[in-house]
């Protein structure tokens, strides 16, 4: 599932192929992606426009559209993904919709499952505060001091506020697992057990773990050695302790953790 870092990539493919090109044809393979807006009313916003700039809030990438407010929302749900196409190539299997760009580019979004989703959104920031979701992750308004005041006294396991888009936009199963297993925290930890001077390293471990997997294109294989994301298998070596790592469920999410490594702290 597309989680901050792979979003992030997103973001990039879209700068750097697909802004202030007119937008020449909007066309959908399968218009149930796109919600809250006709196809035709979409495309009237959309055609003969351009793409201005990106912004992420979390997991939501919005591309406002030139020559007005309207902000293009990208969710990707579960399988969704953004490609871009040169003249003559293939669209990708389960492409859902293709923006056409003057000059022969394409952008193409494809969602295997369907659980993502295109809209139109007219002012990001009050499409944050309806959406209730949290500071995005790895946003300078989340700073160490934030976190620690977002977390403390919280009821529940850490796992489960971590990948709780109210309380910080982004962070999924994936990269809450990595972040507690680079931070040596038990998933299910209560979030009350965990003092401030471990939230505050807590934050320092999310931002590495985002960042490095950003700067890893997102790809697990070119992960460093000690992440847990390329040995997310029940059984696997621990990278640091030679220990095996173990699948649970927290929140009725498949959850791997080294037992060794992350001990449970009442
Ligand atoms: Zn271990």
């Amino acid at each position: 599932m597309p989680e901050l870092p792979d979003v992030t990539m997103y973001k990039k493919i879209l700068d750097g192929s697909s802004l202030h090109k007119t937008i020449e044809k909007i066309s959908f393979s399968d218009s149930r992606i796109l919600k809250g807006v006709s196809v035709r009313k979409f495309s009237h916003i959309l055609k003969g426009n351009r793409f201005a700039r990106s912004l992420q809030h979390g997991k939501n990438l919005l591309v406002q559209v030139s020559g007005g407010s309207p902000h293009v929302l990208l969710h990707f749900g579960m399988t969704g993904a953004l490609h871009f196409l040169e003249r003559g190539e293939d669209e990708p299997v389960y492409t859902r919709c293709v923006f056409t760009f003057a000059g022969g580019g394409r952008l193409a979004v494809s969602d295997q499952r369907l659980l993502g989703k295109i809209g139109i959104v007219e002012d990001p920031q009050s499409f944050v505060r309806e959406k209730g979701l949290g500071p995005h992750a790895t946003g300078k308004e989340l700073h160490a001091e934030r976190f620690v005041q977002i977390l403390s006294g919280r009821k529940g396991r850490i796992k489960t506020a971590l990948m709780n888009q109210s309380v910080i936009a982004g962070i999924g199963n994936i990269y809450s697992d990595e972040t507690l297993y680079q931070a040596s925290i038990h998933p299910e930890s209560d979030v009350r057990s965990l003092d401030s001077k471990t939230l505050q390293d807590l934050h320092g471990v999310m931002q590495r773990v985002l960042r490095t997997a950003i700067r890893s294109g997102a790809d697990a294989e070119k992960f460093p050695k000690d992440f847990l994301l390329p040995n997310r298998r029940s059984g696997a070596s621990c990278p640091r302790c030679k220990g095996k790592i173990e699948k649970i469920r927290v929140n009725g999410r498949g959850t791997y953790l080294c037992p060794l490594c992350q001990k449970k702290q009442q």
